[in-house]
């Protein structure tokens, strides 16, 4: 398996490495690799590789180290952190960059019982997921995918070309021989959006307005899926619509807690799963004087106001009224004129047959480009709203999930922060909050995490939010921390921190001459940025030197047709002194006696990483691999621990793929043979259907605290923001940064977006990479490079609120008007990643992170 998740062969000479070609059979690139992929062998001999475990000898920040044992590397690790365990588990902070083995190191982190881990998903797909699980369960990113097959009109919004790019490439090559249109939404038309059939240079920040403007257009015109939204969504929950109750805004239900909707025949109200009920999207129900309104009329109401016209709209997104009304006739067009049918007969959840399947050709794929803003959350709101409405998700022809997804909220855990010393925790980390009860907050309402997850400044941060981590140790707020673990994170150098001030707090030290962050062990397989700012250096191996599994309880490699994970073997033998990082945690879990770990004799319990993927088990039956389960390896999805399940799966090529039955893959949360499927294949233990939440009414209950019910309340500063913007309808407003400041002084708008050519800071191992992408200039659109004069290759001060970088412009038409951008994770601290202290990404190479601050508005301690 390639870097992320491709299926590669790898030629051997002479025990080198010669030449990787793409797995031919793999269910994800069926033989396709990327140039980086390709290139691999320049990222596995590497110069920047780490050689053997290290101790600062020196200051922090100036790289001296000395090398030790991996013995003397485990004392000094278990020396400090054993004590912490004991006191106050929460002193240690551990958050992984790489999120491939989370359900590892989330297990590990648990039964250390520290609330203080995530990985980087905070501040890379958060928004997106949460938008995305809480309105239907499952998400953009690699948790869907467009029906490359059937899809008529393809709609991309903010995609780069990095992540899950083969798969994309592939099916961006089915749509075009198969003559579908595919619109591009992007500032910057590059990659995807280069061979779009139509590009929409949008204003930064202003998708969500676009989006709900082409909701107002099908409103206004009818079409949307009135069948689709009365069976399939919350469209017709009945919402108490009296301002002055207590429950204002919240579901009807009946005794059993069941959402109520109104029975078109009998005008009662009965509850939502009552089968072979139609029920009334429209009406009003008063009940003891109170009147209830469903869901969908609020809805229409709000987006057919004059605020949401295309005409109103135009000009903040930079989108003519004329093309944004073309657009939505279109997407009607195609979802409407021309619908197609599989003859497949299905039986739905409440027992209803239908004789076959009724597709809408119009699918959409989005990624950080929406959901990386800070109005991002309710913008991926939008968007999921406008799939809904069309009748495009889980359809044929639209977008579709990948197992295990889809999946309602409620089948995921909340998150949980109960600590107990020398004990786990009492639950996993993350997960969703159904309303404030569920915040990880203490008594006297600070926060339990050291990174703030969870509390009313940041109530549905799903992943957490790592890049808080080093400020808020940095700053003692909530607290001060002992030690921070950290694997794989370059952040501060991959575009979300500020790169500056990040080098200072990991070096500040208080009155006394302590740093003010105590002790700081870091994993990494290369000489990343942070390896010089490290007390202790656990060194990785290269992706060919160990055993890895992409599994179905992180992110799996499935596709909407097939449930299917995937290993990776190790196929050379590391000639330097490093270990896995995961067989480090398992030891080291072994050396604290971390309950799961260690046998009731206190031997260890798992040899290392390989031996834990094929006998953890994390509920009876279900582990890290799906595949080859039970003792004769024929179990799929359950069954007990094989020992010969590793083999199994590098005999098949690496991967273990189940395909859905026909009658299982569409219409997965409504399909009652989905549903069965997926308990028999260990996906949950009981049938999961639910029914898609336009309205969210978690959200509802956040504002209700706000205006001042319920026990759990707000702070006062953080009222308004939480009434403002935690609607339970999609809504947009300004992005945070954009409020703030003066736009005659800052009126542009500065991206940043990663190559295709690099996987994060690691595309610095490779030669030829480093030719194309050795520096990066700030690309400028054609009307501020005619303001300024400016001629390509000049020098310009681009400068925000929080600071001001000198870099070299270059113009480029296909860009929005008011927008600059250049690539990140090019420009590189001087030392760092075995480079030439003059190569150019020290010397000429940038990042926008100096232009930036973690929290908004920035704090006077520590950003
Ligand atoms: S997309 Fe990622 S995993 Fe696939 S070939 Fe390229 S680098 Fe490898």
């Amino acid at each position: 398996m390639c870097a992320c998740r491709c299926g590669i062969n790898v030629h051997m000479k002479d025990g080198k490495v010669k030449y990787i070609e793409g797995n031919k059979n793999h269910p994800v690139n069926k033989g396709v690799l990327c140039a980086k992929g390709s290139a691999g062998i320049m990222q596995h001999y590497s110069p920047a590789r780490l050689k053997a475990p290290m101790k600062r000898v020196g200051e922090r920040g100036s790289g001296e180290f000395e090398t030790i044992s991996w013995e003397e590397a485990f004392e000094i690790a278990t020396n400090l952190l054993a004590p912490i365990r004991e006191k106050a588990p929460e002193k240690l902070a551990f958050f992984t960059g790489r999120d491939q083995s989370q359900s590892m190191t989330g297990w590990w982190a648990q039964a250390y019982g520290t609330p203080n881990y995530a990985a980087h998903g905070g501040f890379c797909s958060v928004n997106m997921a949460t938008a995305g699980i809480y309105t239907m369960g499952g998400a953009f990113w690699e948790f869907g995918a467009p029906d490359w097959e059937r899809a008529k009109l393809f709609m991309i919004f903010g995609v780069a070309e990095d992540h899950d790019s083969n798969p994309i490439k592939m099916g961006l090559g089915r749509l075009k021989e198969r003559g579908a249109k595919i619109i591009g939404v992007n500032p910057i038309r590059s990659g995807y959006n280069a061979i779009a059939d139509e590009w929409v240079g949008i204003t930064p920040g202003t998708d969500g307005l676009f989006i709900l403007a082409l909701i107002h257009e099908l409103l206004k015109a009818g079409k949307v899926d009135l069948e689709y939204l009365q069976r399939y969504t919350n469209a017709p929950y009945l919402v108490n619509s009296d301002p002055k109750s207590p429950e204002y805004g919240l579901f009807l239900r009946d005794k059993k807690d069941k959402p109520l909707v109104l029975d078109r025949k009998t005008g009662k109200p009965v509850a939502f799963d009552k089968p072979n009920v139609k029920a009334d999207m429209a009406g009003t129900y008063k009940l003891k004087g109170i009147a209830h309104r469903p869901v969908f009329q609020i809805l229409a109401e709000k987006y057919l106001t004059d605020a949401h016209t295309p005409e109103a709209v135009a000009e903040q997104c930079g989108i003519s009224a004329e093309r944004i009304k073309r657009i939505a006739a279109e997407l009607a067009h195609v979802a409407f004129e021309e619908e197609i049918t599989i003859d497949q007969p299905w039986t739905d959840w409440k027992g209803e047959k239908h004789n076959k399947m009724i597709g809408r050709p119009v699918a959409f794929h989005a990624m950080r480009g929406i959901s990386a803003h800070s109005n991002g959350f309710q913008t991926c709101r939008a968007l999921h709203l406008l799939q809904i409405l069309l009748g495009s998700v889980e359809v044929p022809g639209g977008f579709r999930f990948k197992p295990t997804y889809p999946k309602p909220v409620e089948a995921h855990p909340k998150p949980h922060c109960a600590v107990t010393p020398g004990a786990p925790l009492n639950g996993p980390h993350l997960g969703y909050v159904l309303g404030p009860e569920d915040l990880c907050l203490a008594d006297d309402g600070s926060a339990v995490r050291i990174d703030k997850a969870f509390t009313w400044e940041n109530p549905m941060s799903a992943h957490g939010l790592m890049h808080m981590v080093i400020s808020n140790a940095h700053a003692g707020d909530p607290y001060k921390i002992d030690t921070l673990f950290m694997y794989m994170a370059n952040m501060s150098w991959n575009s979300s921190m500020n790169s500056t001030k990040v080098m200072d707090m990991l070096t500040d030290k208080d009155a006394q001459g302590n740093y003010v962050i105590p002790n700081i062990i870091y994993s990494d397989a290369y000489s990343s940025e942070m390896v010089a700012f490290a007390d202790l250096i656990l060194p990785d191996t290269t992706y060919l030197e160990r055993h890895d599994c992409i599994s179905l309880l992180d992110r799996p490699i499935c596709e909407a047709d097939a449930l299917a994970d995937s290993i990776r073997w190790p196929v050379v033998e590391p000639d330097r002194d490093v270990r896995c990082f995961q067989s480090v945690l398992i030891e080291l879990g072994a050396r604290l006696g971390l309950p799961g770990m260690v046998n009731a004799d206190g031997s260890a319990k798992f040899e290392d990483y390989a031996d834990y993927i094929q006998n953890h088990e994390r509920r009876p039956g279900v582990g890290p691999l799906a595949g080859f389960r039970g003792k004769d390896g024929k179990g799929k999805g359950r069954g007990e621990p094989n020992p010969n399940q590793i083999q199994a799966y590098i005999d098949n090529g690496g991967y273990w793929i189940d395909h859905i039955p026909e009658e299982a893959a569409f219409f997965k949360p409504w399909n009652k043979a989905y549903q069965d499927w997926a308990v028999e294949r260990g996906i949950y233990d009981s049938p999961q259907p639910y029914l898609f939440q336009l309205y969210v009414e978690p959200l509802r209950k956040f504002q209700l605290a706000a205006e001042g019910h319920g026990d759990v309340q707000p702070p006062e500063n953080l009222r308004q923001q939480i009434k403002d913007t935690m609607d339970p309808l999609p809504i947009w407003y300004k992005p945070f940064e954009e409020e703030m400041v003066d736009l005659e002084e800052f009126p542009l708008h500065a991206l940043t977006q990663r190559p295709a050519a690099m996987y994060h800071s690691w595309g610095s191992q490779n030669a030829w990479l480093r030719q194309i992408h050795g520096t990066n200039p700030l690309y400028v659109s054609g009307d501020i490079f005619a303001a300024h004069n400016f001629k390509d290759g000049d020098w310009a001060w681009l400068t925000s609120r929080h600071g001001k970088i000198k870099v070299p412009v270059v113009k480029m038409d296909a860009l929005n008007a008011k927008t600059v951008w250049t690539w990140n994770a090019i420009g590189k601290r001087s030392g760092a990643w075995a480079l030439d202290e003059r190569a150019p990404e020290a010397q000429k190479g940038f990042l926008l992170n100096h232009l930036i601050s973690e929290l908004l508005p920035p704090k006077e301690d520590g950003m």
